[in-house]
């Protein structure tokens, strides 16, 4: 699922025109688990018109709608950049979910690399307009596959 989402983004980077991005619905809880990506031009048919992901807060009934529908809610999001997985100040100022504890993936160089956790941007927002980068974190809290507890 991961890969398919991975490739889908950077199909709608529209030849590395501009950025991508998606929510990712999943199953909240301790270890939250991802099950969907709903992609921000799906929602917002504008959201990648500048280069630039930006999302009209109003056009957000659609995702709420299919969260009800699908009882997932976005446990994080992700979306494309043309070079590095670092955080934009934009990116900082602007949480797509101003939750904390919201994960923000980023994958480089238009998602065309490999897109796994150590290659890919983890920014967990802490609230109040402050992030963390656990990118280079030894055991990332994303992860793809299944998590073996020993
Ligand atoms: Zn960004």
């Amino acid at each position: 699922m991961w890969d398919a989402g991975v490739a889908e983004l950077g199909r709608r980077t529209n030849g590395r025109r501009g950025e991508s991005g998606a929510f990712l619905l999943g199953e909240p809880g301790a270890t939250s688990t991802i099950r969907q990506f709903i992609f921000y031009d799906d929602i917002d048919p504008d959201a990648l018109n500048t280069g630039i992901v930006l999302i009209d807060g109003r056009r957000l009934g659609a995702l709420w709608k299919i969260c009800r529908d699908t009882g997932l809610k976005v446990v994080a999001d992700v979306h494309v950049h043309p070079g590095s997985f670092r955080q934009s100040p934009s990116d900082q100022a602007n949480p797509i979910i101003a939750e904390a504890n919201h994960i923000a993936l980023i994958l480089p160089d238009f998602a065309q690399g490999s897109n796994l956790p150590g290659r890919i941007g983890v920014h967990r927002y802490l609230g109040n307009r402050k992030w963390r980068d656990e990118s280079d974190y030894l055991f990332p809290p994303f992860h793809v596959g299944k998590y073996l507890w020993r």
